[in-house]
């Protein structure tokens, strides 16, 4: 009997199934859609095998021949089933994704309709030597809608782009080629009996290249990869199917931690999460781990047993934090989940814990649409530079300006930069946000009306993630260069890092831009971002008090004198003072007396517009105000309620004489 090759097949398949069922996988779709293609193609081999021997059993009278036609039936419907399985691996994402179910409705008609018509139609058979084949109208059937499909298939793989790699269009292609061409043989030379054998082989391939698990296995720990957990959540959400989640972030307490230290680290934690066998534990992409628990009771258990545990499961000092999502329906997208996990380790940056709820996902959704809201700001222009003046104890003018960045919304309102600097400081927009405030500021510098007005610079605030990212010092020289602007009108701000390595390329950017003839400026002092021994080692020309530590001063007997002594201190240094937050006239005569510099604070003005800041200069700068207000004591200063987008003008008076100044 000519069955050699068809059994060689049915062996492959067996292997093939008894490897994928007791492999370590994830519950994927396209698993599931490979699983029913592999059992109908043990089916369909079976039966090939089965209607080979009942043709021969028939040729020996040991078979009623209607026996073996029925069986010979079965064979090439199982055949046409075979195809539309392969068709739906192929293009059941593609179906899912698009909503396009009609599709799938109407080859499963062609393809159920000419199984009816294959078992109501007539079929013969043929064996003549190792020849055996069937013929007859059920078999013409059969050649048609199967021809169909696989056309069909190679299509969908190709067609699909956005949902089909490269990878997996060539291994559709190969499989249904090898099967065309097997039957075009056959076809040919009836005694090669290669459909069967090529079919195996093309479940083979698709296996090796698409549904491999171990390719999302990662080497080291043995669980699965972060790639593994987009397609797994992605496969999740698509399907509607709901899961609870632990996001494990892993930190080292000791520095430099040997590499075979850390491997033991991340084995030990692996192999503890993997204890529980309900859970799929994955490696994340910041080097921690994700527990997926299709139950959320079952999550809600084990996460007190991982809490209690994990921390022996380690021999070093390990810092474990926790992002816990109950339930994944709180977001709606493979995508959101994705980027709440990034926004989360960002929000939770200080938390133990953070546990996913509607205010967290609120936040989340704010957090989004703020670096969305920056990004337009910037391509729409609506990144605009507030100046709030300072004033100078020594001559009574307004010689120096702090530049603000604000964004204005689509409905004109004012949006202050504490709403999306950190923000931005985060996720990297503020490298073009930062060369946006920079030019505008360089640009009305340029005109040369500041410094006509009184003006001798301008103090820009830089944040460390501006040092981090690109190098600072060549797009502020080439904008300073483009706008032709003398470094001297520039005094950057900058406020500690706790960062080593960061302090060091900050270091290093500084002093390129001091030889350049900028200076720079220590801002937020007092508040624990700028510290002492910061001003000792940071190359800076200026102190600036916050605002809490100014207040402070009001407040307490101890920072009074902390002040008082850190005033002495920073002028026998060679540094110059600013103090921030100055609201009251008693606050701002308590500065002055105690010989810092320069003063800004609301009592003077708030940060202002351009236009509004030059007519404040105008107003406060010309030398018959500054004469009056040094000889008679009365300032006029126009107030702007610049914050809340609410612009009006008032008036407030400043006594000179009892100033002394
Ligand atoms: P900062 O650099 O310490 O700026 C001083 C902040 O104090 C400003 O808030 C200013 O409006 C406010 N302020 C000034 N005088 C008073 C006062 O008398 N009372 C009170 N309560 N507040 C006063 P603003 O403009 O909202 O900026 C907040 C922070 O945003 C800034 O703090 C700075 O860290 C950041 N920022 C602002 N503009 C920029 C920028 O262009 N680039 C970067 N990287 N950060 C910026
Ligand atoms: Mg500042
Ligand atoms: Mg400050």
């Amino acid at each position: 009997m000519n069955i050699v090759l068809q059994c060689c097949a049915l062996a492959m398949l067996v292997t093939l199934f008894l490897i994928f069922v007791r492999e370590k996988n994830l519950d994927l779709h396209s698993r599931r859609l490979f699983f029913f293609a592999l059992i109908s193609c043990i089916i369909c081999v079976s039966l090939d095998i089965l209607s080979i021997i009942g043709i021969n059993a028939a040729a020996a009278g040991n078979l009623p021949p209607f026996a073996a036609k029925l069986i010979c039936k079965f064979y090439v419907a199982s055949l046409t089933f075979q195809s539309y399985e392969a068709f739906l691996y192929a293009a059941g994402e593609f179906f899912e994704a698009r909503k396009k179910r009609i599709f799938r409705t109407v080859y499963q008609i062609w393809t159920f309709g000419g199984m009816v018509l294959i078992f109501g139609l007539p079929i013969d058979y043929t064996l003549n030597g190792r020849e055996v084949y069937s013929y007859g109208p059920a078999t013409v059937v059969t050649y048609i809608v199967v021809l169909v499909l696989i056309v069909s298939t190679i299509i969908m793989a190709f067609r699909g782009n956005g949902y089909s790699t490269r990878q997996r269009r060539w291994a559709i292609l190969l499989w249904q080629g090898s099967w065309l061409a097997a039957a075009l043989i056959q076809l040919l030379a009836p005694s090669l009996l290669l459909v069967g054998f090529a079919a195996a082989f093309g479940m083979l391939i698709i296996y090796a290249e698409l549904e491999n698990p171990h390719e999302g296995i990662d080497r080291m720990t043995g669980q699965y990869t972060a790639n593994a957990l987009q397609s797994y959540v992605g496969d999740l959400y698509q399907h509607r199917r709901t899961f609870s989640s632990i996001h494990i972030l892993v930190e080292y307490l000791t520095e430099n931690v040997e590499m075979e230290a850390g491997k033991a680290a991340m084995l030990g934690i692996a192999e503890f999460l993997n204890r529980d066998r309900a859970a799929y534990v994955f490696r994340s992409a910041d080097d921690g781990f994700v527990v997926i628990y299709r139950n959320r009771e079952r999550m809600e258990a084990e996460y007190g047993r991982i809490r209690s545990g994990l921390q022996n499961a380690v021999s070093m000092p390990v810092r474990f934090r926790y992002i816990v999502m109950p339930d994944s329906s709180i977001l709606d997208t493979a995508d959101e989940y994705f980027r709440f996990h990034h926004y989360c380790i960002y929000e939770a940056e200080e938390k133990d814990e953070l546990i996913v709820n509607r205010v967290t996902v609120a936040g989340m959704r704010e957090y989004s649409d703020i670096k969305e809201l920056i990004r337009t700001a910037l391509d729409d222009g609506r990144v605009e530079v507030f100046y709030q003046p300072f004033y100078e104890v020594s001559t009574g003018r307004f010689s120096a300006a702090e530049a603000l960045v604000r964004i204005r919304d689509l409905d004109g309102r004012v949006i202050l930069p504490g709403v999306f600097v950190p923000i931005a400081e985060d996720n990297g927009l503020i490298i073009p946000l930062g060369m946006e405030i920079f030019r505008q500021v360089c640009v009305f510098l340029a005109t040369g009306i500041p410094q006509k007005l009184g003006l001798n610079y301008v103090e820009v605030n830089l944040s460390v993630a501006q040092f981090e990212r690109e190098n600072p010092t060549e797009f502020a020289v080439r904008i300073m260069e483009e706008n032709h602007v003398d470094p001297s009108l520039i005094n950057f701000e900058i406020t500690e890092t706790a960062n080593n390595s960061a302090k060091q390329v900050l270091l290093k950017n500084m002093n390129k831009l001091i030889d350049y003839g900028v200076h720079f400026s220590l801002d937020d002092f007092g508040t624990g971002r700028s510290n002492l021994d910061y001003f000792v080692d940071m190359p800076v020309s200026t102190i600036k008090f916050d605002y809490s530590f100014t207040q402070s001063y009001f407040q307490n007997m101890k920072a009074k004198d902390l002040l008082e002594s850190m005033i002495d201190l920073m002028h026998k240094m060679g540094l110059k003072i600013v103090s921030e937050g100055v609201e009251t006239l008693e606050q701002m005569r308590a500065m002055a007396a105690l010989g810092v510099e320069f003063i800004q604070g609301f009592y003077f003005s708030q940060p202002l517009p351009q236009e509004e800041f030059l007519r404040f200069l105008q107003e406060n700068n010309a030398t018959s105000v500054v004469k009056e207000r040094r000889e008679h004591g009365g300032l006029r200063v126009s107030y702007t309620e610049g914050s809340a987008g609410v612009y009006g003008t008032g008036e407030m008076a400043v006594p000179g004489p009892s100033l002394d100044l």
